[in-house]
C-alpha cells in the first residue's frame, strides 16, 4: 500500500476497493488504516482505508471528491477536525460542543459529520487508568486545538468537578472556556507559576498538543511541576518528551493507543451501524 495518497489521486481517480480514509497533513504515520483495515477484514467487508495527504485550503475539494467517488466516509485529522465541522452536518450534540468533527459519513451526496474523539477518550481514561472521568480535576494542554476542544467538551458535558484549559494562544483557551459558562472552566496562561498553581489542583493532565513527537521537541511543562499524584494522559501514541517527563516524577502516565483504538471502533460504528471488532482493532495496533 502507498503510504499516502493526495488531492491530485483523488482527482483522476479510479475506482477500486479503497472508500474509506484519513484526511490530514502529516499522515504518513497514522496507525489508522493498520486498525481499520483488520476490523474491514475480520468483518468480510471488501473496501479498504488508505491514507490522504490534504493541505488546508483542499479540504473542500477532497470532501467533494471522495462524496463523488462513492467513498463510505473519512476520518479528519491535524488540521482539518475545526474547519471540517463548518462542511458538514452535524449530528450529534457532543460534536456540536466540541466545534470540531472527526468522522464523516457519505450518504446520497450528503455529508454527515460526527465526532468520536470525546466518547473514545472517555473510554480511554476507563481502560487506562480504572477511572470515570467525571470524578477526575483535569487540565488540557493544548485546549485549542481540535482534539483539545473535544477532550475540554467531554470534561465539561461529563460534570468534571474542574477544568483548566492552557493553550498557546491563550485567546482560544478564553474562548472556549466561555462556551461553558454553567461549569466551573478556568483558562490558564501557559506559563510555569500559573500552572503550578493548576496542577496543584489537579488528577488528570491531558496533553494535547503535537510537541514531544519530533526528537528535539522539549517536554511541554517543566518536570518538576510533576508529582507521583498526577495521572497523564499524552493524546499522542509515540514515545513523547511529555510521557518521559511524567514517568520520570513518578506520575501514571498513558499513551493516546487506547484513544486511538476507541474513536477508531466508534467511527467504524458510525459508518457500518455495526459493533466494531474491538479485540482485533486493538491486536492491529500491537497492544
Ligand atoms: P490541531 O487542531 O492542529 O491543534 C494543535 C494544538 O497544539 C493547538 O492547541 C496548538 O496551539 C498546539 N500546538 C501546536 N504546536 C505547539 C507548540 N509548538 N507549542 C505549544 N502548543 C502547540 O491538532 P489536533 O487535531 O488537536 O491534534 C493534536 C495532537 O493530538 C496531534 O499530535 C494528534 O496526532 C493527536 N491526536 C491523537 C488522537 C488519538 O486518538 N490518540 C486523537 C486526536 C489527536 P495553538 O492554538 O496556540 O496553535
Amino acid at each position: 500500500m502507498r503510504k499516502f495518497h493526495t488531492l491530485a489521486d483523488l482527482r483522476d481517480w479510479k475506482p477500486g476497493p479503497i472508500r474509506l480514509g484519513l484526511l490530514g497533513d502529516p499522515v504518513a504515520h497514522s496507525l489508522s488504516p493498520e486498525m481499520q483495515n483488520a476490523a474491514l477484514a475480520e468483518c468480510g467487508f471488501a473496501p479498504r482505508y488508505a491514507r490522504f495527504r490534504i493541505l488546508p485550503n483542499e479540504l473542500g475539494e477532497a470532501l467533494r471528491l471522495c462524496a463523488e467517488r462513492d467513498f463510505i466516509g473519512v476520518n479528519l485529522t491535524v488540521p482539518h477536525k475545526v474547519a471540517g465541522f463548518a462542511l458538514v452536518e452535524v449530528e450529534d450534540q457532543f460534536a456540536r460542543q466540541a466545534g470540531a468533527i472527526n468522522t464523516i459519513r457519505f450518504e446520497e451526496g450528503k455529508l454527515f459529520g460526527t465526532n468520536t474523539d470525546g466518547p473514545g477518550f472517555v473510554r480511554a481514561i476507563r481502560e487506562s487508568f480504572n477511572v470515570e472521568l467525571r470524578d477526575l480535576r483535569v487540565l488540557v494542554l493544548g485546549a485549542g486545538g481540535g482534539a483539545g476542544q473535544a477532550v475540554a467538551a467531554t470534561c465539561a458535558l461529563a460534570g468534571c468537578p474542574a477544568l483548566t484549559l492552557v493553550n498557546r494562544d491563550f485567546t482560544k483557551a478564553q474562548t472556549l472556556a466561555a462556551r461553558f459558562p454553567h461549569r466551573q472552566i478556568l483558562a490558564v496562561p501557559w506559563e510555569a507559576t500559573s500552572l503550578g498553581k493548576a496542577l496543584a489542583q489537579t488528577d488528570l493532565i491531558v496533553h494535547a498538543t503535537p510537541l514531544g513527537l519530533q526528537p528535539n521537541d522539549p517536554a511541554p511543562l517543566p518536570c518538576e511541576l510533576l508529582a507521583p499524584c498526577h495521572l497523564t494522559y499524552d493524546l499522542n501514541y509515540g514515545p513523547t518528551a511529555f510521557l518521559a517527563a511524567a514517568r520520570e516524577a513518578g506520575a501514571r502516565a498513558a499513551s493516546g493507543l487506547t484513544m486511538l483504538l476507541h474513536q477508531g471502533a466508534l467511527a467504524f460504528e458510525f459508518w457500518f451501524d455495526r459493533p466494531a471488532p474491538l479485540a482485533v482493532m486493538r491486536r492491529a495496533l500491537g497492544f
